[in-house]
């Protein structure tokens, strides 16, 4: 059995859609979730960060490989005849959802709203914002928990720097994008994880893989303890997260379903 790959871009880094499909065959990865990203302030200007237009360019050329996810900003006025198109063309999935809104933004409880009546998870990405005028999208994790009880149907899974640092119960007073060094107790991911059957996690990009590698045997833990909810995925073409799990000895069940076995659960 192969593995899938949930954080995948089209074109990205360099790569495209048949640099996508020789990297895969040579590490046996045989399915990618292809993630859009669109935001309305650039779609006015005529342009776009990474456009479903894209993903479905993919998933016609391989089918079989390529899971469609789309993206669209819920502050467009076509949010919902567009979300309707892509649910009729087979769409699994909606990310990423990476927006200069708070998460738990009305306009964003859209999103939720309409995925946990069709079945698709949401794909995340948060960023905290640590200096004045600095970048951060969808935050912050405290925001995200009321969101959680007030859509039980829809499965979350969070990625991005902002995310990550909440492993560690210091987050709140590390600056740092990518807080390295010791896990200490009380992060308000695992708490999150452990309490919400909604909510998930990808381990993909460098914010991902810095969290179970700051502390070897705190991630380690981490992933024996969520077995059930971590993804496999990269976000890029380096295989440095697969040679992590692998390189971690887990037992062959965590490792299937950290690699396989959850993404296929949540995108049957
Ligand atoms: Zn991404």
């Amino acid at each position: 059995m192969g593995i899938t790959d949930v954080h995948c871009h089209v074109r990205w880094h360099g790569m495209d859609i048949d640099g996508w499909v020789e990297h895969f065959a040579s590490i046996g990865v045989d399915r990618a979730w292809a993630l859009a990203w669109e935001t309305w302030w650039r779609r006015t200007r005529g342009e776009y960060e990474l456009p479903t237009g894209d993903v479905e360019e993919a998933v016609e050329r391989y089918p079989d490989l390529f899971v469609p996810f789309c993206c669209i900003d819920p502050r467009e006025a076509d949010f919902d005849r567009r979300f309707d198109d892509y649910v009729e063309k087979g769409f699994r999935g909606f990310g990423e959802m990476k927006l200069r809104l708070r998460v738990d933004n009305d306009d964003c409880k859209r999103i939720y709203s309409r995925c946990g009546e069709v079945g698709w998870p949401v794909l995340f990405h948060m960023d905290r914002c640590l200096q004045p005028g600095g970048q951060w999208y969808l935050a912050n994790v405290e925001r995200l928990e009321p969101v959680l009880d007030e859509f039980p149907d829809t499965a979350f899974i969070g990625h991005g720097p902002g995310w990550w640092a909440e492993i560690s119960g210091d987050a709140d007073d590390r600056s740092e994008a990518y807080p390295d060094g010791p896990v200490t107790e009380g992060g308000r991911l695992p708490r999150l994880l452990r309490e919400y059957d909604n909510l998930y996690a990808d381990i993909s990009a460098g914010s991902g893989y810095r969290a179970l590698t700051r502390d070897p045997d705190f991630g380690r833990d981490f992933v024996l303890r969520f077995a059930d909810k971590l993804m496999y995925g990269t976000d890029n073409s380096d295989t440095k997260h697969l040679e992590l799990l692998r390189g971690m000895d887990l037992p062959d069940e965590v490792f299937s379903k950290v690699t396989r076995e959850n993404a296929a659960r949540l995108v049957p």
